[in-house]
């Protein structure tokens, strides 16, 4: 369900002209809007999927796990980072393209809340 509503998915698509960290035929990545760490980007799949959920192809999900760790160490975090995939509402979710979360460049918390 590709939604041209859908603001990741223009990100993907090279609407905004966002500068993408990575990218390969699968997925990009670049540094979120609104940072909550030092080091805050999101990997995406150029595909879309509203969440983790309806995700089926296990091969693109460790691609995007791949793009993660890439990211981080493009972005100069690559010994110290964190993945979050927030999936639905209640768990953070507030746009519905499935990305990762790639956080670095300060400690983290335990649990996170
Ligand atoms: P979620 O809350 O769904 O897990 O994460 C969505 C993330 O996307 C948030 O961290 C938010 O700051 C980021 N975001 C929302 N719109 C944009 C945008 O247009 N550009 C970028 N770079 N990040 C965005
Ligand atoms: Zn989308």
């Amino acid at each position: 369900m590709p939604s041209k509503d859908c603001i990741f998915c223009k990100i993907a698509n090279k609407e905004f002209n966002t500068e993408f960290v990575v990218e390969t035929e699968d997925y990009v990545s670049f540094k979120d809007l609104s940072p909550q760490a030092p080091v805050h980007a999101l990997v995406i799949p150029k595909q879309h999927f509203a969440s983790l959920n309806e995700m089926k192809d296990a091969e693109l999900m460790g691609k995007l796990l791949q793009g993660a760790r890439e990211t981080a160490e493009k972005l100069g975090v690559g010994d110290n980072y964190r993945v979050v995939i927030n999936t639905g509402e209640k768990a953070g979710q507030s746009v519905f393209h499935m990305h990762v979360h790639v956080l670095g460049g300060r400690a983290m918390h335990w649990p996170p809340g």
